[in-house]
């Protein structure tokens, strides 16, 4: 209702009470006018009432949406289902123009304020996180690994004679595929272990550089967030190669926004060296859906640039869904939602190294690592070379997710590279182990029902290995035999190999 709607209403409704319901409707519109001046996340979330009212609004600005529209081109925001229309909030239009995904688009003037907003909300908060420096970034409706690729294909242009990305090795299929799917190939560089820490390389790092020619390297390739054993990559002294050689550098911050440790290691990266972009997964750190990542860097025109290579226009659902939440909690509530991962993950790391100790295993001692832990398995693995997968899958059927049971020994080719030991991003690990990890939006329960459930597994799996030690050869099957071979053939399609496992 506008001014002049509040008056006419007075013919019908007491003059007060329409005077109070227009001051109340103003209060609402302040948070937006705030919002529009600043481009910033509000201290404190939103109602859901004030934000389905802003996506009114930016949605009737939206030509599908006029009263008089009349659409005679072949993308007219034409919508079949209502069902799909409203779980869009009707917009329809997307983000971006063909040749920019940051570009203003003229039928939808609704759904580009939505994009330029949900792109600076999102940036004050990567400043919030701990990048005071970035400069700019965007939305992209792709996962991380995509994301990447895009990066890639945008310094294709710069650096026409390179062929090789240096990689610290990450056992992940994603990042080795983002170079792959690119048209680079990948010069793995293998991790040291120090201590139970397995860190980058870097002597052998500027020693390849040097063996290749630097104007032969598309880039290096860093990684922050990763499973423990392996810890973020030594982004400063990285950044210093790359700005030695004149090397870009793009790192993958897969989930990195929620630690203040990967966060600052970007910002001290930027501030002694060079770092040209960085990526991080929309799912990962703000909770919402799979679907969208952030590239953002500390040039702005190299981060336009990496928006204008997007061919064509983009769905506007991933910076809906950033926008929707971040409004929701607004910067106050993504502040405490950091700050209780992080104490879950003093209490996850204490819980699990309790229970190792019962097991005779131990907490690896991984402290340069501020999301993922490893607890070793060593006994499993010694003692009857496939319970370390069996872990794995026991916790699977037991509504586990997203714990990794990490053997020896596995053997991966991602396209025509073999990694040997693949998940435990080194060729020769010390021992077996779990992986877990207090990533945001955990809870103290998940925490607890994890251990009681681990405890149980490891538990069941104790006894069968004496019961079988006690029994060489008797053929009994247990109940536990059963269970995992029913979950194992689920787990283990498309899974690696284990390479001696007649050996
Ligand atoms: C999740 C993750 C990826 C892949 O991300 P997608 O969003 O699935 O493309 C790559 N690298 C790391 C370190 C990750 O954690």
């Amino acid at each position: 209702m506008n001014g002049d709607n509040f008056t006419v209403s007075e013919q019908l409704v007491s003059p007060a009470y329409v005077r109070q319901g227009s001051q109340a409707r103003r209060s609402h519109e302040l948070l937006i006018r705030q919002l529009l001046d600043t481009g910033k996340c509000p201290e404190t979330g939103w109602d859901e009432n004030t934000i389905e009212l802003f996506l009114h609004e930016l949605s009737i600005m939206d030509s599908n949406n006029f009263l008089g529209n009349c659409g005679v081109g072949e993308r007219e925001g034409r919508v079949a289902s209502g069902l799909v229309a409203r779980r869009h909030y009707r917009l329809i239009h997307g983000i971006g123009r063909s040749g920019d995904i940051s570009a203003v688009q003229p039928k939808a003037a609704g759904s580009s304020l939505l994009n330029k907003l949900a792109n600076s909300v999102v940036l004050s908060i990567i400043k919030l996180a701990g990048v005071r420096t970035v400069a700019n970034c965007f939305v992209v409706p792709m996962a991380t690994g995509m994301s990447l690729t895009l990066c890639f294909l945008t310094l294709r242009h710069k650096r026409p004679k390179a062929r090789y990305i240096i990689w610290p090795r990450i056992d992940q299929k994603s990042c080795y595929k983002s170079m792959i799917t690119a048209g680079f190939e990948p010069v793995v560089i293998e991790n040291l272990l120090e201590g139970d820490e397995l860190r980058t390389d870097l002597k052998t790092i500027e020693a390849k550089i040097q063996e290749l020619g630097a104007e032969n390297i598309l880039c290096v390739h860093s990684t922050t967030s990763c499973f423990a054993p392996r810890v973020p990559d030594r982004l400063e002294e990285l950044a210093l190669i790359c700005a030695k050689y004149d090397i870009p550098h793009i790192v993958n911050n897969a989930y990195g926004v929620q630690s203040s440790k990967c966060m600052h290691l970007i910002q001290q990266g930027a501030r002694v060296g060079r770092i040209d972009a960085f990526v991080q997964s929309l799912d990962k750190n703000f909770m919402v859906p799979v679907g969208g990542a952030i590239i953002a860097g500390f040039n702005e025109s190299f981060i336009q640039e990496i928006s204008k290579m997007y061919p064509g226009r983009a769905s506007a659902s991933p910076s809906l869904d950033v926008l929707i939440t971040l409004l929701s909690q607004g910067a106050n509530g993504y502040k405490q939602l950091l700050k209780e991962r992080k104490d879950m993950y003093i209490y996850l790391a204490s819980e699990l190294k309790k229970l190792a100790e019962i097991y005779g295993e131990r907490l690896l001692d991984t402290p340069h690592n501020p999301i993922s832990l490893a607890m070793s398995v060593k006994n499993l693995d010694e003692q009857r070379g496939t319970s370390v997968t069996q872990l794995g899958s026991m916790l699977f059927t037991r509504q586990v997710s997203g714990a990794r049971a990490v053997p020896l020994g596995l053997v991966q080719t991602v396209n025509d590279y073999t990694f040997k030991g693949f998940m435990t991003h080194t060729n020769n690990y010390t021992c077996a182990y779990l992986n877990a990890a207090s990533a945001i939006g955990m809870k103290k329960q998940d925490v607890d029902l994890f251990i009681k459930r681990l405890d149980k597994c490891l538990k069941t799996l104790q006894k069968e290995i004496q019961t079988e030690y006690a029994t060489e050869n008797s053929s009994q099957s247990s109940d536990l035999v059963g269970e995992l071979s029913r979950s194992l053939s689920d787990v283990l399609h498309n899974e690696p190999t284990k390479d001696n496992l007649s050996a």
